[in-house]
């Protein structure tokens, strides 16, 4: 598409340039369901160019000592949070999130990026005892080489940044590949990159085509690694597509999580913890709460406040001062969300409270809260992406266990409980890579993130997080008499 010609264009950064290309595509505010900039794209030799001029980057890159390459990082954090209010806004316009967790988004940015920089301190190898003599044995750990990140739009800057900062950090250099319909912030990003003097070629932004741009990743011998967060779909076509070149790929993809509230739990704790399990991001998120199982001896009492406080959201605009719950990404969100709404109904299900969508321009949907929800029910079998809580009851331990973890996926899990001995129990028996205890936000820089099952390969954050962008080498040497 031709942007008209009061749409702002943005240009690509490739090797510290920022480049207009021939081509465009518009980025559209969901509040409004209207476009409000565009960006240049890039097709396959675009890539090429990219992935050979990040080999270059990566020679002299790797070559710094990581204190210096974790002062850039801090400089890029310094950047971002100098320009919070600004950038927050951009990621506001073009997600559609409220403007507090925008910038909550910008925070936790910020907290990746001094992890890291920290971290690029801590790869550490190690010197293995020899089992025979006139030898010694050596393991040290080097950057993978050139990265491809491709990236989601839920949390278009965050979700990018838990790629790059590490990548950086082991003294790769990257090439992002924000999703597009958020591809601002990320541009936003390459500015501060380049405002804290990253050397060129070290993080570049390409936009355009997904299948040809991720193809050319896959085909091209000089980018060593991708990093992937999106649907378990487009993992699986990566997974098919790497076959061919051995592409090591880290793979963060969807999830379908289980909220287990038990009747020993604190019961207004339980709720809040829901609420912004679920409710967080619109709903639009891959750790977002899609099965509530609550014990049927408080069943009746979780509802009632779950409505209540479901009921008090504030819907609207991101931008809206006291805004909660924003729009849905697009058309094909929204048209999900009323899907799953009447299959819920259809089979059975109680629509307490919600779930119209709201006759304005962009993808508002009011939160609903859906009772009594059966296994089948698409929400029960798949991830909602939207603000629908759907609740159900269990009578056992074992049973809420077995329900959590009847699903191929296995990112993320929630309980609520003061009773010790479940906790343990529960921390040994839930497939998920998060398991959230009388915790809503699980997620933190210095602790691993990552999917079991069809969730994903890897781990993002944490010390493992650095892991997934070094090769491990043994150097066995032998000693001269
Ligand atoms: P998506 O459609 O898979 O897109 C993710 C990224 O992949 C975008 O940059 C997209 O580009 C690109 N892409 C699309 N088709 C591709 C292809 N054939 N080859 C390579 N790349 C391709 O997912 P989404 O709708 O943006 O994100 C929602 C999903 O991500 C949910 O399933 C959610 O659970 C998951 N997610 C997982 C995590 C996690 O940490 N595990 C975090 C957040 C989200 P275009 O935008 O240009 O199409």
């Amino acid at each position: 598409m031709k942007p008209g010609p009061e749409l702002k264009t943005h240009p690509l950064y490739l090797n510290g340039q920022w480049v207009r290309t021939a081509t465009s595509q518009p980025v559209v505010n969901p509040a409004t369901g209207e476009p409000f900039a565009a960006v240049c794209t890039a097709a396959a030799a675009a890539v090429t160019r990219a992935i050979e001029d990040a080999q270059g980057a990566f020679e002299r890159w790797r070559r710094l000592p990581a204190k210096a390459r974790g002062a850039y990082l801090h400089a890029i954090a310094d950047q971002l949070e100098a320009r919070r209010q600004e950038i927050a806004r951009t990621i506001t316009l073009e997600n559609g999130k409220p403007l507090a967790q925008s910038l909550g988004e910008i925070a936790m940015s910020v907290d990746h990026l001094r992890w890291f920089a920290e971290e690029a301190r801590r790869v550490y190898g190690r010197i293995v005892p020899n089992q025979v003599e006139g030898k010694r044995h050596w393991v040290v750990k080097t950057p993978i080489g050139v990265v491809a990140a491709i990236s989601p739009w839920n949390f278009p800057l965050v979700l990018a940044v838990r790629k790059l900062a590490p990548a950086l950090a082991a003294g790769c250099a990257a090439i992002l590949k924000p999703a597009s319909a958020t591809p601002l912030c990320a541009l936003a990003l390459a500015e501060c990159a380049e405002a804290a003097q990253l050397p060129a070629g070290v993080l570049q932004v390409v936009l355009g085509p997904a299948a040809q741009i991720a193809g050319e990743f896959l085909r091209h011998p000089g980018c060593r690694k991708i990093s992937f967060t999106g649907s378990t779909e487009v993992g699986r076509e990566l997974i098919r597509g790497a076959a061919e070149t051995i592409k090591p790929l880290s793979l963060e993809l969807g999830g379908h999580a289980p909220v287990l509230v038990f009747e020993d739990a604190d019961l207004e704790a339980a709720v809040d913890g829901a609420m912004v399990a679920k409710f967080r991001n619109t709903g639009q998120s891959c750790i977002a709460a899609n099965r509530i199982f609550v014990q049927r001896s408080i069943y009746d009492r979780f509802l009632e406040r779950l409505v209540r406080q479901t009921q008090g959201l504030k819907v609207g605009d991101g931008l809206e001062d006291g805004v909660q719950i924003g729009p849905l990404i697009n058309r094909a969100g929204l048209e999900k969300a009323k899907e799953h709404i009447q299959d819920a109904v259809r089979r059975g299900a109680r629509l307490l409270c919600g779930g119209r969508a709201l006759d304005r321009s962009g993808w508002f949907i009011e939160p609903a809260v859906l009772a009594d929800v059966p296994p089948p029910a698409l929400c029960m079998q798949e991830e909602t992406f939207a603000p629908i809580a759907a609740v159900a009851s269990f009578a056992t331990e074992t049973e809420a266990i077995a329900l959590a973890n009847d699903t191929p996926y296995g990112l993320s899990a929630y309980a609520f409980t003061r009773d010790l001995n479940r906790v343990l129990r529960l921390s040994e028996s839930i497939e998920a890579g998060t398991l959230g205890i009388n915790d809503g936000v699980p997620s933190t820089s210095n602790c691993p993130f990552g999917g079991m099952k069809q969730s994903g390969w890897g781990r993002e954050l944490g010390s493992e997080g650095i892991e997934e962008f070094v090769e491990v080498k043994h150097v066995s040497i032998g000693l001269s008499s």
